[in-house]
């Protein structure tokens, strides 16, 4: 072994000598054939190679492995020549690995040995069990709880596109057809966490792909997999089906083969089946409201902007599930609001219901946090991988359904009593487990103890044998010490020798002669007896059929729950829809939410409005409630003007929230909400807004307003936040001005705007466009600060509000006088006779010497603003500027601050 690096050493008997080792001059050693024929199978994955207790990695995969775990890098020194790089890990640590290697992109597969190396004739036999990557990953260790882990395949075709995604913990998979547009927005709302592509695909499409949506590992994979006839025969073989049709495909040309391919991408990395991949849905995107990316991110519905606080989301806001699958529901419901408002009613019943009946809702949550993640659990048991704790855990997740089931049948509304008939009829399968696995079985399948008392006559005969061969030993210590005088006499047990008993060297003359010696110690002897021995071996022959016995009856009941992998999975869907429902449910009620009514209109009227986030950090009493008016097609646009930190941008984002929120069915944060359902929502934050997140290049501003303008529809909702900002003044109003007007003029493309904006010249739209109305944000002055009432009204705003603040904010009187010039000469937009901007055009002749100096040391030498000619303080100036600040106490400081004034005066 150690020609693997002697801090790894396998207790496997194979010992490849150090004089053949990789790739010695005399050629290969079998191992390592063995080894190089696996990873050619596997080129792209860091091969986990199993000897004895270890994983080994060779070659590059030992470097990444170092590089990523921290590993040890080793080499084999084989005369020079031969320099591989080793490293390894424990097998129990593979998890722990494994995980870290997947998070940072690599794909790995894991190879095991597939023999029992006692029974191995030369090189035990190995094979790669498993291919995890991030988007194939199962194990609670590697997957977030609450998200799903997608894997998403595309087939590109000239005009569609065809989408599959899968989770594979979960056993969702289902496939899409839409434009290549539609296909960015849709994997920025699922975010999967791996994407699989055919190897044409050509890098820019990629590029273009990973520019609006977070970073996903990139799998290349045969063209030839995507083939029509490929993916045909891969799907109806895997669900047994004579046709396409069959699985209502038929109209899902391009999806079908990004469908065939995943899956056959998926078997060739999961060797035990997928069969709790039990049906493919054929989804339509036209059944729900589009949110893109960017609207995804500014309004914060999953992830706050500020990555610093994991609170502050939608999902945050919402999110009171108790199960595991409600809450990846409830994240899908967010991110794909339904549009047909007689679907969001139903499930509006369902909330208002459990909202009124607070028994019901306590009852029904309680049974709910008892219960598992039994979409993933029952995954793991067809994989079998589950051990005994997980078909606990799932029996006992089985028995919260009758409370659940008896609760909901009085009342209930429909959407609810439909995801009854889904969790009935389980009783039987609880019981089969319940009454077969012990009431605590050990994590291990190997140790016994899993299985009850009763199951078989012949595992309840052995443990008598054993519990009474235990008895025996137990006793065997006192009678042994009355027939030998010998009171510290000790029966004691090691892996080695067994059981024996032990006699301290003071005591050996009163040994027995029917003792037989075993072991010499410092202190004593151990013996051993043939009456010792021979219940010894009754022991532990028992517990080894014992625990041979109990894993094969294990194994059955697992293959036997596996079959019920379909109802199981069809319950965990209604659970979560149920646990979705009563999460709306508890907020609604604590947050004092209302009803909204939808309908097809595109009127949105809401009164005392709040955004569901902001009144949640502010506290409920403290924010300011505010309505909305857009009705029939009187209104189109909403310009809202205010001072910086007034409150435009909540209100907006307000809006747009609780659209979403009454889209996906639950309760707003409103005194009353009407609203025509939205088809789009698109969401656009001026460039400066995103400094902090390092995109603030206006160009990506102006690509996402020119996918508004191209796509927006009547029935789209539109936010404008601050728009054009990200370039210079006369651009940015320019640019807006025209995005408005183009909102408002161009037919079929009048969605509900909100424009937020501090260029008060656009309320000039009003005058000109009658579908766009003017708001304001409040503000009053109070002794000198500026009271923030976050009351939107009527009109324009006082567009003079800026220099107010810099008033109020203590910037010297003669500025803002200068200011307030400047921008009347700005408002004129005109030029002097002499043909200069007006902007240098003064009114109120010379400034005054000192408000000279105050303005030049305010806005720096080379402005163009204020360069008087000479000054009177001139010297006072020049030794200013000789100071060295960083040379003085600030005693010195201070006095010559002091000497300067003195000058002055
Ligand atoms: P603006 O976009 O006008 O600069 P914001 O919408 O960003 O202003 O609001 C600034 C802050 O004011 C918010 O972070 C929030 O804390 C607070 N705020 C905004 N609207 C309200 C409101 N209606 N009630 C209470 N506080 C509010
Ligand atoms: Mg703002």
């Amino acid at each position: 072994m150690e020609s693997f690096g002697p801090e790894h050493m396998s207790s496997s008997s194979e010992t490849p000598q150090k004089k053949n080792s990789v790739k010695s001059s005399g050629g290969v050693t079998p191992l390592m054939k063995q080894y190089l024929a696996l990873k050619e199978q596997y080129p792209a994955t860091v091969l986990l190679y199993r000897m004895g207790d270890f994983y080994e990695l060779f070659g590059d995969d030992a470097k990444i492995a170092s590089q990523i775990l921290g590993l040890t890098l080793t080499k084999r020194n084989n005369g020079g020549s031969d320099d591989t790089p080793l490293a390894g890990f424990p097998h129990h640590a593979l998890d722990r690995y494994a995980n870290r290697l997947v998070r940072a992109g690599h794909k790995i597969a894991i190879c095991e040995q597939v023999e029992d190396p006692k029974k191995a004739k030369g090189i035990v036999k190995r094979d790669v069990i498993e291919v995890i990557s991030a988007g194939t990953a199962t194990e609670d260790n590697y997957i977030d709880e609450k998200t799903n882990n997608f894997i998403a395949s595309i087939f590109y075709d000239t005009d569609r596109t065809g989408l599959a995604i899968c989770d594979l913990s979960t056993g969702q998979f289902w496939v899409e057809e839409l434009s290549a547009r539609e296909l960015e927005e849709e994997l920025a709302r699922l975010e999967p966490t791996e994407l699989v592509m055919s190897e044409t695909v050509d890098e820019s499409t990629i590029e273009h792909l990973l520019r609006q949506i977070s970073r996903p590992v990139i799998t290349r994979y045969d063209g030839w997999k995507y083939d029509l006839d490929n993916a045909i025969s891969v799907l109806t073989t895997h669900f047994r089906v004579a046709s396409v049709e069959g699985l209502g495909l038929d109209s899902y040309p391009v999806g079908i083969r990004a469908a065939g391919a995943l899956l056959s991408y998926l078997k060739e990395q999961k060797k035990n089946g997928l069969q709790h991949i039990s049906s493919v849905q054929p989804r339509y995107l036209g059944e729900y409201a589009l949110l893109d990316a960017a609207t995804i991110r500014n309004l914060e519905l999953l992830r706050p902007l500020n990555a610093e606080d994991a609170e502050g989301t939608l999902l945050w806001t919402l999110d009171r599930t108790c199960t595991a699958m409600g809450g990846r529901l409830l994240r899908h419901w967010i991110t794909h609001p339904l549009k047909d408002p007689s679907k969001i009613s139903d499930r509006l019943d369902c909330v208002d219901w459990l909202r009124k009946d607070v028994f019901a809702r306590g009852e029904i949550g309680m049974a709910l946090r008892s219960v598992a993640d039994i979409e993933r659990l029952i995954g793991r048991i067809v994989f079998e991988r589950a051990n005994g704790r997980d078909l606990v855990s799932l029996m006992r997740s089985l028995r919260m359904f009758p409370r659940i089931i008896q609760i909901a049948a009085s009342g209930a509304p429909s959407f609810i009593s439909m995801q009854l008939d889904f969790i009935g009829g389980f009783d039987e399968l609880a019981d089969r487990i319940e009454n077969t696995i012990s009431e605590n079985p050990p994590v291990s399948l190997r140790e016994g103890n899993l299985i009850r008392p009763g199951v078989s006559a012949e595992l309840d005969e052995l443990r008598d044998a054993s519990v009474n061969g235990k008895q025996w030993i137990a006793n065997l210590q006192k009678t042994e010490r009355e027939r030998t005088g010998i009171s510290s006499l000790k029966v004691g047990f090691n892996k080695v020798f067994g059981y024996y008993i032990e006699v301290s060297k003071a005591n050996s003359a009163a040994v027995p002669e029917d003792y037989i010696r075993k072991q010499t110690l410092v202190n004593g002897e151990r013996f051993i007896t043939p009456d010792l021995k021979e219940k010894e071996e009754k022991i532990l022959g028992a517990q080894e059929r014992m625990a041979d016995l109990e894993y094969g009856l294990f194994c059955e009941l697992r293959a036997e729950v596996a079959k019920e992998c379909e109802r199981v999975q069809k319950a965990a869907e209604a659970i979560g829809k149920i646990d979705a429902l009563v999460s709306l449910a508890t907020v609604a009620s604590e947050n004092m939410y209302t009803r909204p009514v939808l309908d097809d209109s595109t009127n949105m009227m809401i009164r005392d409005g709040r955004h569901p986030v902001v009144e949640k950090m502010t506290g409920a009493e403290q924010f300011v409630p505010n309505d909305t008016s857009i009705e029939g097609d009187q209104t189109r646009i909403l310009l809202i003007t205010g001072p910086n930190m007034a409150g435009k941008s909540t209100y907006l984002r307000q809006n747009a929230l609780i659209a979403i929120m009454a889209q996906m069915g639950s309760f707003v944060p409103a005194g009353t909400a009407e609203i025509g359902v939205v088809d789009r929502i698109f969401t656009r934050v001026g460039a400066s807004d995103r400094l902090a997140r390092g995109q603030s290049t206006f160009l990506v501003e102006m690509i996402e307003v020119a996918n508004i303008l191209n796509n927006a529809t009547d029935r789209s909702l539109v936010l404008l936040d601050e728009v054009g900002r990200g370039t210079s003044t006369f651009d940015g109003i320019s640019i807006a001005w025209a995005v408005a007007e183009y909102l408002h003029e161009t037919p079929g493309r009048n969605p509900r705007t909100f424009f937020a904006t501090h260029y008060h010249e656009l309320t000039e739209l009003a005058s000109l466009f009658p579908r766009v109305r003017n708001l304001h944000v409040k503000v009053k002055e109070w002794n000198d600060r500026i009271i923030f009432v976050r009351k939107i009204a009527e009109g324009g705003c006082d567009h003079s509000y800026g220099i107010q603040v810099a008033r109020l904010a203590g910037v010297p009187k003669d500025v803002i006088v200068r200011a307030k010039e400047i921008l009347a000469n700005l408002e004129r937009m005109e030029l002097t006779p002499d043909q200069k901007p007006a902007l240098a055009e003064k009114r109120s002749g010379r400034m005054q010497p000192s408000s000279v100096i105050q303005t030049h040391l305010f806005v720096g030498e080379d402005s163009s603003l204020a360069t008087p000619s000479i000054s009177p303080h001139q010297p006072i100036l020049d030794e200013l500027k000789k100071i060295d600040v960083n040379a003085m106490t600030p005693l010195e400081a201070l006095t010559k601050l002091a000497q300067l004034k003195k000058k002055l005066d």
